[in-house]
């Protein structure tokens, strides 16, 4: 089967660490061509913006947009109009209505749209849906907590309007939540810690409720040093499920659960190469959703400024 063209629209540093690697190795796309203002890429057609880029490569079929989320709505309306299949890095888009209308016009169009969650498909995730769907889930907790200063040096973009702050990986965690717990969450309640220089919280507090009843207590900290903590725990009727590392490790009851060796990434382009050669979407908003309703509805506290 001939590989897809793919571009990636952003060379930053998920593009680097993760996309770049992963489609290198792919036998399913191949990559051809690099959209970012600033930076190029040695071998690969690369160019300031994706208008230039699909002039120049029209055979470009998909791109992958790994910018900061602020542009992505645009970048990602044009292409579709140009009818080239989407990956949307997570964030989707800075509000729930921007996503909705990318899902709407991508649907109109019929052009493949995948608004992607890339925790979802870390190694552990989908064992422990599997085993969470048969019990009765009692509580979860959730701590997600590490050092911006080591993960996001010289994003400044994160403080910003639209960049989340403590939210951009706290999301990957309510992504998780929002695929493995079965019924839907509610968010109940949610306290804010802004930086008094910010636009964005640094730390947050969630209180979910679950549609079965479970209440779910989520900590969220840009500031942890030492031990990185990307950590949760399942409480139920019939044993406790850990899920930590991001949803790389389980364990039931303190004992090892064997899972795949497969990379998140692998994952996420053989998922987006099915839904390209199937013609379909797949855009959930409901990790956005949730944050988008812990700024409408949370209590807001202001702590020192951030100094990088
Ligand atoms: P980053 O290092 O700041 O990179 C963002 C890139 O976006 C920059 O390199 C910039 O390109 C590019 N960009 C900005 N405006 C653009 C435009 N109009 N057209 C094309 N490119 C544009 O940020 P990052 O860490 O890679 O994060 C990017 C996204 O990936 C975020 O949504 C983040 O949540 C997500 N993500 C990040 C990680 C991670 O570990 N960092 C993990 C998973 C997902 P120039 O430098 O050329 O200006």
């Amino acid at each position: 089967m001939a590989k897809i063209k793919i571009a990636i629209v952003g060379l930053g540093k998920i593009a680097r660490d993760q996309h770049i690697p992963t489609l290198n190795a792919s036998e399913a796309f191949e990559l051809a061509g690099i959209a970012s203002p600033h930076h190029s890429l040695d071998g690969v057609p690369s160019f300031r913006d994706i208008e230039s880029l699909l002039k120049a490569v029209p055979d470009i079929a998909a791109v992958a947009l790994c910018t900061t989320p602020q542009v992505r709505y645009d970048i990602a309306r044009f292409a579709l109009e140009q009818g080239r299949r989407v990956l949307l890095e997570k964030p989707p888009g800075v509000t729930v209505s921007e996503v909705r209308a990318l899902a709407d016009f991508a649907l109109r169009r019929d052009v493949t749209l995948f608004a992607s969650w890339h925790s979802r498909f870390a190694r552990a995730v989908e064992p422990a849906r599997a085993w969470l769907a048969g019990r009765k889930l009692l509580k979860v907790t959730v701590a997600w907590k590490e050092d911006v200063r080591v993960w996001h040096p010289g994003q400044p973009w994160i403080w910003k309007a639209g960049g989340l702050g403590v939210f951009d990986p706290g999301i990957n965690a309510l992504s998780i939540l929002t695929h493995i717990i079965p019924g839907g969450l509610v968010l109940k309640s949610a306290e804010l810690s802004y930086p008094s220089n910010c636009e964005t919280p640094i730390a947050a507090r969630l209180l979910l409720a679950g549609s079965l009843g479970a209440m779910t207590h989520v900590e969220l900290d840009f500031l942890q040093t030492g031990r990185q903590t990307w950590d949760m725990g399942f409480e139920t009727d019939a044993g406790h499920l850990a899920l930590s590392m991001g949803g790389t490790v389980m364990t039931v009851d303190g004992k090892a659960v064997e899972t795949s060796q497969n990379t998140e990434y692998a994952n996420l382009y053989a998922h987006f190469a099915d839904l390209v050669r199937g013609r379909s979407a797949d855009v959930d908003c409901a990790p956005l959703q949730l944050v988008a309703d812990a700024f409408l509805c949370g209590r807001r506290i202001e702590v020192a400024p951030f100094i990088e």
